[in-house]
């Protein structure tokens, strides 16, 4: 793992273990991302990593190890207080408001992080553009389709200008002449703002193509980490895979 220097900003995880009744859904996680890159988080179903986004985000207690953001601890603070560190997160499901439009969801985002009204409207408006939303722009939340669910809730992440975005299935649902604009709201965040993004999708093409490194979890322990190159062809991911449906992006 990188060191977390005081020049270098950090969230990382030292040896993160998340128990449910004696299942180690997590086991001894090591793992980091800096600011200003892209970490693909795969593995198969059941690996543990919208768990390990939990731990690091504060939705899941953690039962030894712990985490900490730029060098301080945050193991123990709640979601609110690691958002107001400059941490976001979407979820597998959305958790958008659902009576609000998709615009107002987004202008929500911005407002939770002290934006005033007009920069919130200014903000949303253009995450609207960048994400090929806005003919949706209007569209309560309940009537869209889930891929366009999970736009709006990384729109509604972005928007807050965060230092760590960790992206719960944005790919999920959305048809492939979308992956592209999402791809480009990611790349924008860590190349515009400086964001350390970690993304978790069953698309390995999708997250091979983003990631500068992939983090592969299997039984909630890391497997393998390297480059994309290499965890594509690296024999134990592919025998992690094996009979999943997760293979398309994984060379046999
Ligand atoms: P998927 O790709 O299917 O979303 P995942 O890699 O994100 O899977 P997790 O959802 O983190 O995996 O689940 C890891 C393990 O922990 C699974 O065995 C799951 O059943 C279990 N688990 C997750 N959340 C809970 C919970 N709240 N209570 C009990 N067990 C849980």
């Amino acid at each position: 793992m990188s060191s977390e220097s005081e020049t270098v900003q950090v969230l990382a995880c030292h040896a993160v273990t998340v128990a449910y009744a004696g299942l180690r859904a997590v086991s001894s996680v090591s793992f980091a991302v800096r600011r200003g890159e892209v970490v693909g988080l795969i593995g198969p179903n059941g690996a543990g990593k919208t768990t390990l986004v939990n731990a690091m985000s504060g939705f899941a207690q953690i039962s030894e190890g712990s985490i900490t953001l730029n060098g301080a601890e945050v193991s123990h603070l709640a979601p609110e207080h690691r958002a107001h560190r400059g941490l976001a997160r979407t979820f597998q499901h959305g958790r958008l408001f659902k009576d609000l439009s998709a615009r107002e969801n987004i202008e929500l985002g911005a407002l939770a992080v002290g934006c005033s009204g007009r920069e919130a409207r200014r903000r949303a408006a253009a995450l609207l553009e960048e994400t090929g939303l806005l003919s949706l722009a209007g569209v309560p939340a309940n009537e869209l389709s889930h891929g366009d669910q999970q736009r709006v809730s990384v729109a509604r992440a972005v928007v807050a200008g965060p230092a760590f975005l960790l992206l719960d299935e944005p790919a999920a649902g959305l048809p492939a002449e979308s992956l592209a604009e999402l791809g480009t709201v990611i790349e924008q965040a860590r190349s515009g703002r400086d964001a350390g993004v970690v993304v978790i999708d069953h698309n390995v093409e999708f997250v091979m193509g983003l990631s500068d490194r992939v983090v592969v979890l299997d039984h909630g322990q890391v497997l393998v980490e390297g480059a994309p190159d290499y965890v594509r062809h690296h024999e134990e991911v592919l025998a992690a895979y094996f009979g999943s449906v997760a293979t398309e992006g994984l060379s046999r």
